[in-house]
């Protein structure tokens, strides 16, 4: 195991001057605090014998209910028995993978793929192959040619197929049936990871791939609808692995913290809660045009980025001879930081491109942060005019 990018980033970019479109951090503050303070108070108040008990490996019943009314919007009907409560989804990849994976067993993952699946794959010594993607999301062709040369069956694709991190790209509707069909011939299980299905900015969420395919191992998480500090996340699983991943999760934890669960059941039974998604996506939606707009109006010919339809991600290509990880240290100097796209790769690839997020700052700051970084690439382009590419 070694420290990710982003770990060693939270230290210097947590400096108040430095504008950080590093992190992912949900805006908190727009939550109603008051009101899940009053909601935590009586809680501990009314049922404080159960909250502060301990509880089943499988996570509270009436939470199971409203996880499976939170996954009814992007089409999914599940049984409150097929759902296993998790420590975030994080706990959930690391049991999922516990699970299938040995030493030196495949993985197929997006390149580039969320850095916290790539660490977990990484500490149970999976060896992580990579399938491209493009704006459209993961490539069915490639998927395909992979499986084709590998010769060694893959214990599993992991996939974030909805406003994808770090790339800010979706699986499209055509690719989600091929994506599904190719996975089903081939025997080969999907990880379908998805935090961000609900923060959708145009129009009602879609479809998981959940949704149309019961065989999906669906990842999902209170993280970014209601708060990462609750650690509540889930997983929704055929019956052989949902058992195994109760067990799992005993090993690990017992059982996972009654009082974050039943606050989250209060909320979701008590709480405007659609309301409050809806205020969240207008919020990160205006903060991605502020970091589109920006980037348009600053970066220099030759930068090219996504346009993301939900969640907290740009994924940005340099010019070519750029190298953003040698560049960061300038970067940091600029008073502004990003994630340089190595962490996303597990065989060393992303070194041109950047991760900016634009979720954490307010759209002012977000417009500064983009142009100290438009300073800091034009300087790198002198420098390569002058000195030559820097890799
Ligand atoms: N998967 C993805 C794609 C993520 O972006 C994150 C958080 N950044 C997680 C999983 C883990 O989230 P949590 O454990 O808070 O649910």
């Amino acid at each position: 195991m070694v420290a990710s990018e982003i770990r060693a980033l939270f230290a210097v970019a947590a400096r108040p001057e430095v504008v950080s479109l590093a992190g992912g951090m949900p805006y908190i503050s727009a939550l109603p605090l008051d009101a899940v303070g009053e909601m935590a108070g009586q809680l501990i108040a009314d049922r404080g014998a159960v909250a502060l008990q301990y509880g089943s490996g499988q996570g509270d019943p009436g939470l199971r209910e409203g996880i499976c009314e939170v996954m009814s919007l992007e089409g999914i009907r599940a049984h409150p028995d097929e759902v296993v409560v998790t420590v975030g989804s994080q706990q959930a990849l690391d049991l999922i993978t516990r699970i299938f994976v040995d030493p030196g067993d495949v993985v197929l993952a997006e390149g580039p793929s969320y850095v916290g699946a790539l660490g977990t794959f990484a500490s149970y010594e999976a060896d992580v192959v990579h399938v491209p993607m493009d704006d459209d999301g993961l490539i069915p062709d490639a998927l395909a040619a992979v499986l084709a040369r590998l010769g060694r069956r893959p214990k599993f694709l992991y996939t974030c197929p909805s406003f994808h991190n770090p790339a800010g790209v979706s699986l499209s509707g055509p690719r989600r049936a091929e994506i599904l069909g190719i996975c089903q011939r081939a025997g080969l299980p999907v990880v379908e990871d998805n935090p961000y299905g609900l923060l959708g900015f145009d129009g009602e969420p879609g479809r998981a791939l959940r949704a149309d395919d019961p065989q999906v191992i669906y990842l999902g998480t209170f993280s970014k609808t209601i708060a990462p500090g609750l650690r509540v996340g889930w997983a929704v699983a055929p019956a052989g692995v949902r058992d195994k991943l109760v067990l799992a999760a005993e090993s690990a934890v017992l059982c996972h913290s009654s009082f974050a669960q039943l606050l989250v059941r209060e909320y979701l039974a008590s709480q405007p809660w659609r309301e409050q998604v809806k205020v969240f996506r207008e919020l990160y939606r205006e903060r991605r045009d502020a970091m589109l707009d920006s980037l348009q109006a600053s970066l220099p010919a030759g930068c090219r980025w996504t346009t993301p339809g939900g969640g907290f991600y740009v994924w940005l290509g340099l010019p070519p001879g750029l190298d953003a990880k040698a560049m960061l240290p300038r970067a940091i100097a600029a008073r502004v930081a990003y994630v340089p796209g190595t962490g996303f790769y597990a065989d060393g690839a992303g070194l041109d491109h950047l991760r900016l997020s634009y979720c954490y700052p307010e759209p002012d700051r977000i417009r500064e942060g983009v142009r100290r970084l438009a300073g800091v690439i034009d300087a790198e382009l002198e420098l390569r005019a002058t000195f030559g590419p820097t890799r």
